[in-house]
């Protein structure tokens, strides 16, 4: 996996999406004053207007309807929402199907993921092997296209199948299947993600191939992107087009994971001979020329950059940056040290955001310009969540406030920055705009600008 040292986390984390929906479900009963949950209650009705979104609801104690302001569709793949407003997802639909078996296994096998193109333990397809926590292995393998699917997922069919792949790679631990199931790749996506009060997120709005490992990372990244959007909306301090914003960024962002798993997917299951070849020529050549490797997909998750999102601005002409995050992309990582008054403590760079609007100032010895810190008291008057960092080149003494010391003098060279130089960063992450020099006036209309949706009203 290809990695860089200023990484804060490293570049594959394998973990069970049952543990990710314990850890957000853990995070939603922290907040009861915002979040209810009300478990075994099915939605089997949907009708929208102008103002509001009524829902049919039907539990065991009975059925009942409820009526919200806004609806935020994330009901999977087979959303009954998507189906009740008549939309329809659209894309392909591959024929490669596969059988997905976890299992239970002591190994010393390093923690890595490994595929195998026509291994002899299941000639002409291929099979793919990585490690989950608490000993689980999952091991994905191709059916032939005459197999049946139904036999396929027989214990008595996928026992012997695993076995011959384990003896193959010179396993002899004691194993015993965990779950087995079937799985078709599909990249389908809606072409708009805003209906009005009803906005979709995660499986509802699109499915991205497994293979590009983006399907539940894109839906989160769906949420980072609308949440901060529908607060502001719903308190008022943005105007609601905002969320046109989020459906044009997120469709975007979704054509491109469809892009990456599809070219995923097109190198583990090729759907031709032109495919099947350019497969054999790249796995051949790559064992003696470096350059070739690129081109074996690593089945790596990024974030995506959002070049042509209406809410970016231009800030001093992006170009004459010869380094650090462009305007929509997310801010570059890197090892910083945070100082709080006389304590200093080892960091990174991302610690510092927070789900507001940044203003990260690159500055000599982490004196924030005056009148960003006087912004900083009217956006918390108008509640605006908005905040500034600043980045010390030298050692500060000590400092107030949110500061950075550039202690390796990587992150000013990474950012092409010096002494002025600003990068302000919307809550979900992504650079808005970036100056050689600012000012609050400026920064000020770049916030207006957003919370206007990008539109001069
Ligand atoms: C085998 C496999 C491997 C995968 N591997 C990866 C990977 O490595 N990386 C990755 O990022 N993604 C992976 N994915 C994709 C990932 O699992 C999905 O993208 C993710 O689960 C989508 O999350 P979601 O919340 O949008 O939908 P879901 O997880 O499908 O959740 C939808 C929820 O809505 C509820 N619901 C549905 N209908 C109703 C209704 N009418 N009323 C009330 N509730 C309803 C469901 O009960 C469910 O709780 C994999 C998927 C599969 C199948």
């Amino acid at each position: 996996m290809p990695n860089d040292e200023n990484q804060k986390l490293s570049p594959m984390l394998n973990i069970e999406q049952f543990y990710i929906e314990q850890y957000l479900l853990d995070e939603v009963e922290r907040r009861p004053d915002l979040i209810e949950v009300r478990w075994d209650c099915k939605v089997t009705k949907v009708e929208r207007s102008t103002k509001e979104v009524l829902l049919g609801l039907s539990t065991p104690k009975g059925d009942y309807t409820a009526v919200t302001d806004w609806l935020v569709a994330c009901d999977g793949g087979r959303s009954l929402v998507r189906e009740a407003l008549g939309l329809e997802l659209k894309g392909a639909s591959y024929e490669g199907r596969y059988v997905i078996v976890d299992i239970e296994l002591e190994s010393d096998l390093p923690t890595e993921r490994l595929a195998w193109f026509d291994p002899p333990s299941n000639p002409g397809s291929s099979i793919l092997m990585h490690r989950q926590p608490d000993n689980i292995w999952r091991i994905d393998y191709q059916l032939n296209k005459d197999e049946d699917a139904d036999e396929a997922i027989k214990p008595e069919n996928v026992i012997p199948r695993v076995q011959s792949h384990l003896d193959m790679i010179g396993q002899k631990g004691k194993w015993s299947p965990i779950w087995i199931t079937i799985y078709k790749a599909h990249a389908l996506t809606l072409d708009r993600y805003e209906h009005g009060r009803v906005l979709f997120a995660g499986d509802a709005g699109h499915l991205v191939p497994i293979f590009g490992v983006r399907g539940a990372n894109s839906g989160i990244d769906d949420a980072d992107n609308l949440a901060w959007k529908l607060a502001l909306t719903v308190k008022g301090v943005a105007s609601d087009k905002i969320l046109k914003s989020y459906s044009d960024e997120r469709v975007f962002a979704a054509q491109e994971n469809l892009n990456y798993g599809t070219k995923s997917t097109e190198f583990m299951a090729p759907p031709s001979f032109a495919f099947e070849l350019m497969r054999e020529a790249v796995l051949s050549l790559a064992v003696k020329h470096p350059a070739v490797r690129s081109l074996i997909n690593p089945r790596q998750t990024a974030s995506i950059t959002y070049t042509r999102s209406a809410l970016n601005c231009q800030g001093d002409n992006s170009a004459s940056f010869r380094s650090g995050p462009s305007i929509g992309g997310v801010l570059t990582e890197c090892p910083i040290t945070v100082v709080n008054g006389s304590c200093q403590l080892p960091g990174y760079l991302t610690d510092l955001m927070k789900p507001q609007f940044t203003v990260f100032c690159f500055t000599e010895k982490g004196e924030l310009p005056r009148e960003l810190n006087s912004l900083l008291s009217e956006c918390r008057r108008l509640e605006i969540p908005f905040g500034l960092v600043a980045i010390s080149r030298v050692k500060p003494l000590a400092a107030e406030g949110n500061v950075a010391w550039d202690h390796s003098g990587k992150l000013f060279a990474m950012y092409d920055a010096r002494p002025g130089t600003c990068y302000f960063v919307r809550p979900d992450g992504h650079v808005q705009s970036r100056w050689r020099e600012t000012s609050g006036v400026v920064v000020r209309r770049e916030l207006e600008f957003i919370l206007a949706a990008g539109t001069a009203d």
